[in-house]
């Protein structure tokens, strides 16, 4: 498509219909129906601080903002509930799989919907939102369970909150004596970097440590407003970790994601998972498979500062928990391969 409209002359404002995409020259005029019928099932927002980023509808950034008919494809291999969240869940919003850790999702908002999203059934901007009762039961679970020691806040995405709701999560978080750890899992300093103001940034003050896990699929993502976001966040003594998804079309090349891992370690971020993409319905065009993340990966193995390297995970369909994917350099019960691929053989391993 030639008739993208130079982002700088576009309004400073979300896109969120099959007219605000074909508007922005996004969408051609011949998909409306189509994007319509994608509508009825998933949600699209393109922030400004994307959408300033977009060269083309089919580069690295537009593919996974941008909705296609194609969404509406299901595989066979494909679920609703990919990574099984619906099975653990003792109340709303709660998830618990690992005995030492739970997810606290308080809304379903994102400042933008990825087009791979392992929850898209469930995500959109009117869904999702805790009440005040819903919140306290979830808090009264995680209060009562003095296993959890880390507590994740995820969703949609956390960052969407007003300071006054996160302030309030923060708090009743930081009073259980339980909780040493608070996550929070956020794509908004990428996409959404003027959300994370002076009091939001105040709202997660604690005494319990703050880690902050930020999604970010390619390397312009990390723009200066979004580079500028992150210094912030780290004065406040938030240490951050980078997480990816390993998608077609995004950041499947050596080059792609050296940029990217290079580009997070430079903002200060340690690329914590390379996630392989979960099989949510409609997303069969964003798939790479293991074999080949595998070799990308390995392919960066002593190329890049070992700060750069992060765990390529899996989170097996079913719920059965996330597990590394290599690749592995172990041969045999002497043998071990070098980052060029030779084999080594050794009298003690
Ligand atoms: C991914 C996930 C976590 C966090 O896993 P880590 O390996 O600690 O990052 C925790 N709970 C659930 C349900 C998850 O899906
Ligand atoms: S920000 Fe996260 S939860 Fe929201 S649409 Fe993207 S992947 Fe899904």
């Amino acid at each position: 498509m030639s008739h993208l409209v130079k982002p700088q002359s576009l309004p400073r404002r979300l896109l969120r219909t099959p007219q605000d995409l074909i508007a922005a020259g996004l969408a051609p005029p011949s998909q409306h129906a189509a994007l319509q019928a994608v509508a009825q099932h998933y949600a699209t927002a393109i922030p400004p601080a994307f959408l300033d980023l977009i060269e083309h509808p089919n580069d690295p950034i537009a593919i996974q903002v941008i909705p296609t008919p194609a969404e509406l494809e299901v595989t066979p291999e494909e679920r609703s509930d990919p990574i099984g969240d619906d099975a653990l869940s003792p109340v709303p919003g709660i998830v618990h799989r690992y005995a030492d850790r739970a997810l606290l999702k308080p809304l379903l908002v994102c400042p933008l919907y990825c087009r791979f999203c392992f929850r898209r059934e469930h995500v959109g901007p009117d869904g999702g939102l805790l009440d005040d009762a819903a919140l306290e039961r979830a808090l009264e679970w995680l209060r009562t369970h003095p296993q959890i020691q880390e507590v994740i806040l995820t969703g949609g995405d956390p960052l969407m909150l007003s300071a006054r709701r996160l302030g309030q999560i923060m708090d009743a978080l930081s009073a259980m004596p339980h909780v040493t750890t608070i996550r929070l899992h956020t794509r908004v300093p990428v996409a959404a970097p003027e959300r994370v103001t002076e009091a939001l940034l105040d709202t997660l003050e604690s005494d319990k440590a703050v880690w902050m896990a930020v999604h970010i699929n390619h390397a312009r993502e990390l723009s200066e407003p979004a580079k500028a976001c992150l210094k912030q966040i780290v004065r406040r003594g938030i240490p951050l970790l980078g997480q990816s998804v390993l998608l077609r079309g995004v950041n499947d090349s050596e080059d792609a994601l050296e940029a990217l891992f290079r580009g997070m370690v430079a903002a200060r971020m340690r690329p914590y998972y390379l996630h392989q993409l979960d099989p949510a319905p409609g997303t069969a065009r964003f798939h790479v498979p293991v074999e080949e993340g595998q070799r990308l990966l390995a392919g960066l193995r002593g190329r890049v500062t070992g700060l750069a390297w992060p765990t390529y995970v899996l989170d097996i369909p079913g719920g059965y928990g996330k597990v590394p994917l290599g690749p592995g350099y172990v041969d045999g019960p002497r043998t071990v391969r070098d980052p060029e691929g030779k084999t080594h053989n050794l009298d003690r391993l």
